[in-house]
């Protein structure tokens, strides 16, 4: 029987190539003075900046520009962001780029109009965004976060090496722009990173316990296109096809995650993230997915097994149980093809800091809602799994 549930996505998603031309209409009918939130001027940005501050002034729009956005934004990114916004008298906030751009957009929108900092505001904190909170247009240039089309925004807090995140559905962008052809230019790291972070927001959104006939539609069609196309991809930056297809798969899975969540393998890749800023979002993923799939696939079998054929149609002919525990070995071999077979000690991290890490996994409330939970000790037996390759 098919199980009660609910489904939300506010966002009005234009997708296709070319549709940042629509860019001065979205952000116009949110008022005429806006904040674009970038990272910096001399980077990706470049490619696309010139078109898109003139497609915002033909449609009328006063621009002040915060190119301040740093990969895994901080409370620091945002703060300089909300004075830029205040002092602009925006309207609107116009986040361009991955999700680390995305988020501080949708962060700012909060702190330029709240007391405090956006850090008051985090998920788990009494104090909650209001109606005051400035509308956000979102345009993705990576094909990872799904953040175009969620009710999250990522933030880090340097000082006391925590990354968290604001969850509130004010935030959700009222228009998504994702224009493939804005993707071209992803060097191929960051698109094995992202992409790789787009299968993981899919796969994690249907085993999660709040997963929904609708999540799980789009999830797994989410999955097939990233296995399909993202070795294209990696293999010729400039395939538009492939890329197309990865920035749908990667709008569906950010619909998945905003309306059923991610799993164990998130909430380490947070504490990863937190502690060591120089690890990217989809890095800190790919360093944790084979000892989670190790420490779940008995679990949530079906999903296992499912995934396990899609990676290996040979997997077809055997039983359930045997083709969820050879998904584990199929998922090593997706990870050695686009680039990111890698342990923790490779990026750095302190083998003596790998309790304190254990610890900081728990903090996010996302390993609760795995198949399977960690306990305190099974946390620390997955980070020393995932320290050596
Ligand atoms: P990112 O935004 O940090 O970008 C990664 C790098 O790619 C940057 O150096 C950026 O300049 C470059 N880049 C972006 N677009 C480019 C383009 N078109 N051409 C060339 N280079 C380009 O990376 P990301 O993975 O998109 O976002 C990561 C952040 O999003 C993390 O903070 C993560 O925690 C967060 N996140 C948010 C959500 C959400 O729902 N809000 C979900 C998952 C992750």
């Amino acid at each position: 029987m098919i199980k009660n549930f609910g489904f939300h996505v506010p966002t009005e998603v234009q997708f296709g190539v070319g549709k940042i031309a629509g860019v001065g209409e979205a952000v116009a009918r949110f008022g005429n003075r806006c904040l674009l939130v970038t990272g910096p001027k001399s980077g990706s940005v470049r490619h696309y900046l010139p078109r898109l501050i003139s497609l915002l002034e033909s449609a009328g729009i006063s621009v002040a520009h915060f190119d301040g956005v740093i990969p895994n934004p901080t409370t620091d990114t945002i703060h300089a962001g909300a004075l830029m916004a205040a002092k602009h008298r925006a309207d609107v906030v116009l986040g361009v780029g991955g999700g680390s751009s995305m988020d501080a957009a949708k962060a700012i929108a909060v702190e330029a109009t709240h007391e405090g900092s956006c850090w008051d505001y985090l998920f788990y904190k009494d104090a909650k965004p209001t109606e005051k909170t400035l509308p956000v247009v979102a345009v993705s240039t990576t094909s990872g976060t799904g953040a175009q089309v969620t009710q999250v925004s990522v933030v880090t807090h340097t000082a006391t090496r925590d990354k968290s995140a604001l969850y509130n559905s004010l935030i959700f962008p009222r228009v998504a722009i994702v224009d493939p052809e804005l993707m071209l230019s992803v060097p191929k790291y960051v698109t094995a990173c992202t992409g790789f972070d787009t299968f993981t927001h899919a796969f994690e959104s249907a085993i999660h316990v709040n997963t929904s006939p609708y999540v799980e539609l789009m999830a797994w069609e989410a999955i097939s296109l990233v296995f399909s196309n993202l070795p294209a991809a990696l293999q010729d930056g400039s395939n538009m096809e492939a890329r197309t297809a990865l920035a749908y798969a990667d709008t569906l899975a950010g619909m998945c995650i905003a309306n059923a969540g991610v799993t164990l393998p998130h909430g380490i890749g947070m504490a990863i993230g937190g502690m060591y800023p120089h690890i990217a979002h989809g890095e800190a993923l790919a360093l944790n997915y084979p000892a989670f799939m190790r420490f779940t696939y008995a679990s949530a079998v079906k999903p296992f097994a499912k995934l396990g054929r899609m990676l290996n149609p040979k997997l077809k002919d055997v039983d359930d149980e045997t083709a969820a525990k050879k998904s584990c070995d199929e998922l090593d071999l997706f990870l050695k093809q686009i680039g990111l077979w890698k342990g923790l000690e490779e990026m750095q991290v302190p083998e003596e800091e790998l309790e304190l890490l254990a610890k900081q996994c728990r903090v996010l409330p996302d390993y609760m809602n795995n198949p399977r939970v960690a306990s305190e000790a099974d946390m620390l037996h997955l980070m020393q799994q995932c320290f050596r390759r």
